[in-house]
């Protein structure tokens, strides 16, 4: 195995990372029980950062039996409600008081700017944990008038589901670990997390902070693995109440196959195809800045990116001309570089991915407008990239390219179903952005969209009270608000005939 490498710049991260790194089991850090490590990599160089536990099937079986135990009248059981929002509260000030390098363990590891992961990624997923510490005690049924002949008194609770088994994704590692646990624990469940291999690091700091924050053995357990063993062993434990899954639609699914052994409740976020669509009559210095913002924030690798660009052809040129203009000028470079305003994609994979897109974009016709090519010859650096005279049937407009690349498409219609047939004309319905200075159209196309998302007049605009998720196949569910608590609980209606 080669070296490890650390970019001399950090300045907070570096002690963790130089740690022989353990998963969280039980309340204890342990090796994998193979004893297998794999190698995790800077995007920014491709160098080796640390070596984490390869946790796989064997591993997964006892952070689950240490779920069970503490959720089936353990320790977590007997915790009070209050009592899981303090340790939320805690964990939250925790992650507050090591924001910084958590902030810097997001950039080594997933290539994002640190400057980016530092007022984005950690304020937000403090915040997460806040908002569900404050709906641990506000969890509650509600007693219902039944018409029966006789008189009954009947009320509902609402109780945790149980075990809980999580799968996330690399492109906002602990964002997406905070958006699991926060409501999974706030709701009484027990957890076992497994970070995306690309981007284990911050999880495994975070279960450093799980532990002093105080939670009891077992009822977190975070694993660092691969997706087709650790993940698919999560997926199909009989043992496991209920799946929760961020990533890629193709992935959702065999979660949901592997869910259907013991019929596990499955919520899913999964991919999208959001587009950003600017009317005739925008701010529209507004509307292009949002709209590239809305593809190369977190260089794309946000599932409800602004990829499909549709511009009114009265404003088209300039939209276009504007957006590329953005792109050409964006400052590519290394997540630690404070000069930087765009990192490398996560992997090479990824690279390769998004390259091969933009490749097929330009055999099927696409003109690219800017960017289209990789920056420098090491790391997975790829140019913010607008293609335009893109058509509906393209490959590059059709599936989510998840990196920095938006195809633009003019429209000449000014009926709105026209234009909200033109947004739905995909398989997904994560999100949408509408520019428009008209409140009245813009109020009329948010019912017309068919998404668990729509902004107007912004994009990209997360809180931890707002729900968030998918219509059709961009998934099942919601994250965030009190809307995702229905993820974490289960209705019980008790009659007493009186
Ligand atoms: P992915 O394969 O869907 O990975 C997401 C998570 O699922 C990771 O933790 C992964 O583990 C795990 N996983 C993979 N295969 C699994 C299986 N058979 N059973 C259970 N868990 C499994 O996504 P990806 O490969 O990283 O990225 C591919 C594409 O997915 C991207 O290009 C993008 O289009 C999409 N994506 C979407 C989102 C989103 O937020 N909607 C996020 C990431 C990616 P490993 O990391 O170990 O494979
Ligand atoms: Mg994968």
């Amino acid at each position: 195995m080669d070296a490890i490498a650390l970019d001399p710049r950090l300045r907070h991260a570096g002690a963790f990372l130089a740690k022989s790194h353990r998963m969280l089991i039980d309340g204890k850090f342990v090796a994998a029980a193979s004893g297998k490590t794999f190698a995790v990599t800077n995007p920014a160089t491709g160098t080796l950062i640390a070596s984490v536990p390869e946790g796989d099937k064997a591993d997964v079986d006892l952070a689950v039996a240490a779920a069970r135990r503490a959720f089936d009248g353990g320790s977590w059981a007997k915790v009070s409600p209050s009592e899981r929002g303090r340790l939320l509260w805690k964990l939250a000030d925790l992650v507050e008081q090591n924001l910084e390098e958590l902030a810097e363990l997001e950039s080594i590891d997933n290539g994002k700017p640190y400057a980016v992961a530092r007022v984005a990624d950690l304020p937000l997923a403090v915040d997460m944990f806040r908002y569900m510490a404050g709906w641990a005690t506000k969890i509650t049924g509600s007693t219902l008038a039944l018409s029966l002949p006789g008189e009954y008194l009947s009320y509902t609770l609402r109780e945790p589901v149980g075990v809980v088994g999580q799968i996330i994704p690399w492109n906002f590692p602990l964002l997406m670990a905070a958006w699991k646990l926060a409501p999974a624990l706030a709701a009484g469940c027990t957890v076992v997390l497994k970070a995306a291999e690309q981007t284990p690091m911050s999880a495994l700091r975070l279960a450093e902070l799980v532990q002093e924050a105080g939670f009891p053995p077992g009822v977190v357990n975070i694993l660092t693995g691969f997706g087709e063993t650790a993940g698919a062993a999560i997926s199909g434990h009989p043992d496991v109440d209920k799946v929760a899954f961020t990533g890629s639609t193709e992935v959702g699914k065999l979660i949901v196959q592997a869910a259907a052994g013991n019929l596990k409740k499955v919520s899913l976020e999964l991919g999208g195809k959001s587009p950003a669509i600017i009317l005739p009559d925008a701010d529209l210095d507004a509307a292009i800045a949002g709209a590239a913002s809305a593809i190369f924030f977190n260089h794309g690798q946000c599932c409800c990116a602004g990829s499909r660009l549709y511009a009114h052809k009265a404003v088209y040129d300039k939209v276009v001309a504007g957006v590329a203009d953005i792109a050409a000028k964006i400052k590519v470079g290394p997540g630690l570089d404070p000069a930087t305003e765009m990192g490398p994609l996560v992997s090479d994979e990824q690279f390769a991915r998004v390259t091969s897109f933009i490749a097929d974009g330009r055999e099927s016709g696409a003109r690219v407008a800017a960017g289209g090519g990789r920056v420098g010859n090491l790391g997975y650096f790829v140019q913010p990239t607008v293609l335009e005279n893109t058509t509906p049937d393209m490959k590059v407009v059709r599936e989510e390219i998840f990196g920095p690349v938006v195809c633009a498409q003019p429209f000449g219609d000014d009926d709105l179903d026209a234009i909200a047939r033109q947004a739905n004309d995909t398989i997904y319905g994560l999100a949408a952005s509408v520019w428009t200075r008209n409140g009245g159209i813009a109020h009329k196309l948010a019912r017309r969209i068919r998404s668990g998302t729509v902004w107007l007049n912004c994009h990209n605009v997360f809180d931890a009270s707002l729900p968030f998720g998918g219509y059709k196949q961009s998934g099942w569910g919601r994250e965030m608000g009190e809307e995702v608590l229905h993820n974490y609980t289960e209705v019980k209606a008790v009659t007493q005939a009186l």
